[in-house]
C-alpha cells in the first residue's frame, strides 16, 4: 500500500457513532458511510434519527442513561462486531458565571460530556480489543484552553483529554487505539446559540461577539463539521495507525475562547 492509498480507511469499517443525527456526529456518519463503512448511530433526536440517510442505522438511545446505552449496544451488535467507536454525544451546558451555576447544570454537562464517554468506552473497550480497533472521543479546543462563562462545558473537556490519554495507555498494548479530536469553532445551530448566550451575558451584539471569537482564530474563519469528519477517516485509515493518545485539534490556532 503506497502513501497516497494508506490515506483511505478499509471499507466495511463497523462504525458506532453516538449523537449521530445531527451536526458533526452526522457528518462524521455520512463521512464513513461515503468510505464504504457500516454505520450505526444513536441520538435523543427521534425526527433526525428518522430523517438519517439510507444505509445508516441507529437506536434511540441517552448516553446519560445506562440502560439506553446498554440496549445501544445490543442493537448495535448487528454490525457482528466494532472496529471503529466515535464519542461524539456531548452538549453545550450553561453559560454563567461561578456564581450562577446551579448544581443540575453543572452534574448534567458533565454526566452527558464525561460520564456518557465513559457509559461508551467501557462497553467498548472488549469489543475493540476483538477487532484491534480504534475509540474516538470528541473534546473540543475548550479541553486545553480557559472559557469565561462556560467552566462545567471546558472541565468536561479537559476530562475528556485525561480520559483519552488514559485509555489510550491502558488499551495500547491489547491493539487499541484511543485519540481525543479538539475542534475549535464549528459552524451551526449549537454555535450560533453559544454565541447568543455569551454575546448576551458580556451585554454586547451578536455580530461584536461572533467578531470577537473569530478575532482569535488564526484564520478568521469556523471550522466546519466535514473538516471534523475528514480527521476521523485519517485516524482510522492504516495511515493513522500509529496514532494514539493524541489530543488532536481541529482549529487554527485559537489562544483562547
Ligand atoms: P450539536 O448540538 O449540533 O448536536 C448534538 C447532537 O447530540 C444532537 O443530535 C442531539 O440530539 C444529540 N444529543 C444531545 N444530548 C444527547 C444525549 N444525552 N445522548 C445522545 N445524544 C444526545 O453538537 P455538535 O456541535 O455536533 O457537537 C458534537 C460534539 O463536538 C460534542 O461533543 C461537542 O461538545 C463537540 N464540539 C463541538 C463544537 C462546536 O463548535 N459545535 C466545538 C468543539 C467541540
Amino acid at each position: 500500500m503506497n502513501v497516497v492509498e494508506s490515506l483511505a480507511p478499509r471499507p466495511n469499517l463497523r462504525v458506532l457513532i453516538t449523537a449521530g443525527a445531527n451536526g458533526i456526529g452526522l457528518a462524521i456518519a455520512k463521512a464513513f458511510l461515503e468510505a464504504g463503512a457500516r454505520v450505526h448511530v444513536c441520538d435523543i433526536d427521534t425526527k433526525a434519527l428518522a430523517a438519517l440517510p439510507k444505509g445508516i442505522t441507529h437506536t434511540q438511545a441517552d448516553v446519560s442513561q445506562h440502560t439506553d446505552v446498554d440496549r445501544l449496544f445490543e442493537e448495535a451488535a448487528a454490525l457482528g462486531g466494532l472496529d471503529v467507536v466515535v464519542n461524539n454525544a456531548g452538549i453545550a451546558g450553561p453559560t454563567a458565571s461561578i456564581d450562577e451555576i446551579d448544581d443540575e447544570s453543572w452534574t448534567r454537562t458533565i454526566d452527558i460530556n464525561l460520564n456518557g464517554q465513559y457509559r461508551v468506552a467501557h462497553r467498548a473497550a472488549p469489543l475493540l480489543r476483538e477487532s484491534q480497533g480504534l475509540l474516538i472521543n470528541l473534546a473540543s479546543v475548550a479541553g486545553r484552553l480557559g472559557f469565561a462563562y462556560r467552566t462545567p462545558y471546558s472541565a468536561s473537556k479537559w476530562a475528556v483529554v485525561g480520559l483519552t490519554k488514559s485509555l489510550a495507555c491502558e488499551l495500547g498494548p491489547e491493539g487499541v487505539r484511543v485519540n481525543a479530536i479538539l475542534p475549535g469553532i464549528v459552524s451551526g445551530p449549537r454555535i450560533e446559540k453559544v454565541i447568543e448566550d455569551r454575546a448576551a451575558k458580556r451585554g454586547i451584539s451578536y455580530a461584536e461577539m461572533e467578531q470577537e471569537n473569530l478575532a482569535k482564530v488564526s484564520m478568521r474563519k469556523m471550522v466546519e463539521p466535514t473538516d471534523i469528519a475528514a480527521m476521523a477517516l485519517f485516524l482510522s485509515a492504516p495511515g493513522g495507525a500509529n496514532i494514539s493518545g493524541q489530543a488532536l485539534s481541529v482549529c487554527a490556532n485559537v489562544e483562547s475562547l
